[in-house]
């Protein structure tokens, strides 16, 4: 078992908000923070103890990180797993490569879920421009292409109706790998947080219900208002790909509810957007928890929740005009979050606020609520 002391170096790959989070988490038992990312005023790199700057993909970069770090970790999943390769033999990186490296590539997702014998929605995978045509063999329209490999909120997905939107859409050469899926008239999007630790102990965090716009989460409420028959295979399903993939660490898997079914949309091997909200709303967070799984300390436990929902705050807040933080803050039971970004460009997450109250559908209402507050006077 790997055991990281106070003191201790924790690597992490990447400097996005969620590195940022992880960071507060392992603060708090004490532990340093190294971090590998291209951009010296990422959010990690802001508060790590130690920034090394370099591409992800930076042999060097990557040895010297490992060097320094009792463990490594990543906050997301576009890094390069040969670089890594090499490295983990002889220094521990959670969550496992194997699963790092099917979480890259949705055809990889969907078949692992087929061998597991969860359910999905109906896909083809291509994964050269000379497999292509197999795609046209699909039969189930609406339908959704998407790119296989690097695409993230929502980029890089097209929505076509028939074997000939198809066509066009195979005619400008996307980036392969390419997956098409029949597009699944849900009811609602879910997702579950868990985490799992060296002695294959599972915390879960219940089921969040997720709204996203444009391809981006925006609206997170827990815990998610939908039958426990649903909640429990949604758990269930959860649970079985962390012990299949030999998880350490934490990891979100979403999906699509139609019925009594969950159809699983993607897994993210890392904390996620939709468990932000865990911050408040349970004894130990998605990040505390990742961070004793990798340190090999016991998780936090019970791990009991209340309602919350969490709102994100996009850039497109900011071409508004100067945002009133105030009156956000003045909101009761309400958190906000800003991840000290410089530039609020369109699409990018700024920061999310966190609302509880004594039920989901009131949280939700306080959160948005808390939101609209950023922007009250600016609309008059
Ligand atoms: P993804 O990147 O796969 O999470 O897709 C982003 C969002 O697009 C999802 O959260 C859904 O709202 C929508 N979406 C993606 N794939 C499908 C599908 N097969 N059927 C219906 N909606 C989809």
């Amino acid at each position: 078992m790997i055991r990281v002391d106070p003191g201790d170096y924790i690597g992490i790959i990447g400097g996005g908000q969620l590195g940022r989070m992880m960071a507060y988490s392992a603060y708090q038992l004490g532990y340093r923070i190294a971090v590998l990312d291209p951009d010296s005023e990422s959010p990690l790199a802001q508060i790590a103890h130690k920034k090394i700057i370099a591409a992800y993909d930076d042999k060097k970069a990557v040895q010297e990180l490992a060097g320094l770090a009792s463990v490594m970790t990543y906050e997301f999943e576009n890094v390069s797993v040969p670089e890594l390769e090499s490295v983990s033999r002889d220094h521990p990186i959670f969550p496992n490569l194997r699963l790092l490296s099917i979480s890259q590539n949705r055809i990889n997702e969907k078949n692992m879920c087929r061998r597991l014998g969860l359910k999905t929605a109906n896909f083809l995978g291509a994964e050269t421009y000379e497999q292509c045509s197999q795609l046209l063999e699909f039969g189930h329209y609406p339908a959704v292409v998407k790119i296989a490999r690097g695409g993230y909120d929502g980029k890089g997905q097209w929505r076509v109706e028939s074997r000939t939107e198809l066509e066009e859409v195979l005619e400008k050469r996307p980036h392969m790998p390419l997956i098409i899926e029949e597009f699944v008239p849900y009811d609602v999007e879910i997702s579950v947080v868990l985490t799992r630790d060296q002695q294959k102990e599972m915390v879960d965090f219940g089921v969040m219900e997720n709204y996203h716009r444009q391809g981006i989460l925006d609206v997170s409420i827990s815990p998610a208002r939908v039958s426990e028959q649903v909640a429990e295979r949604a758990i269930s399903y959860a649970r079985q790909i962390a012990s299949d993939l030999d998880l350490v660490g934490t990891m979100t898997v979403e999906f699509f509810v139609v019925g009594d079914e969950v159809l699983v949309n993607e897994l993210a091997p890392r904390p996620h957007n939709s468990g932000h909200l865990t911050i408040e709303a349970f004894d130990y967070s998605q990040f505390d928890q990742h961070i004793r799984a990798i340190a090999g300390v016991p998780l936090g436990r019970p791990c009991r929740g209340t309602p919350a929902a969490m709102a994100n705050l996009l850039g497109d807040l900011w071409q508004q005009g100067a945002l009133d933080w105030r009156k956000a803050l003045e909101t009761p039971h309400t958190s906000v979050h800003l991840y000290g970004k410089s530039e609020p460009r369109l699409g990018r997450k700024m920061g999310h606020i966190t609302a509880l109250a004594d039920t989901p559908e009131a949280a939700g209402r306080r959160v948005r609520h808390a939101r609209e507050e950023l922007t009250r006077d600016l609309t008059l």
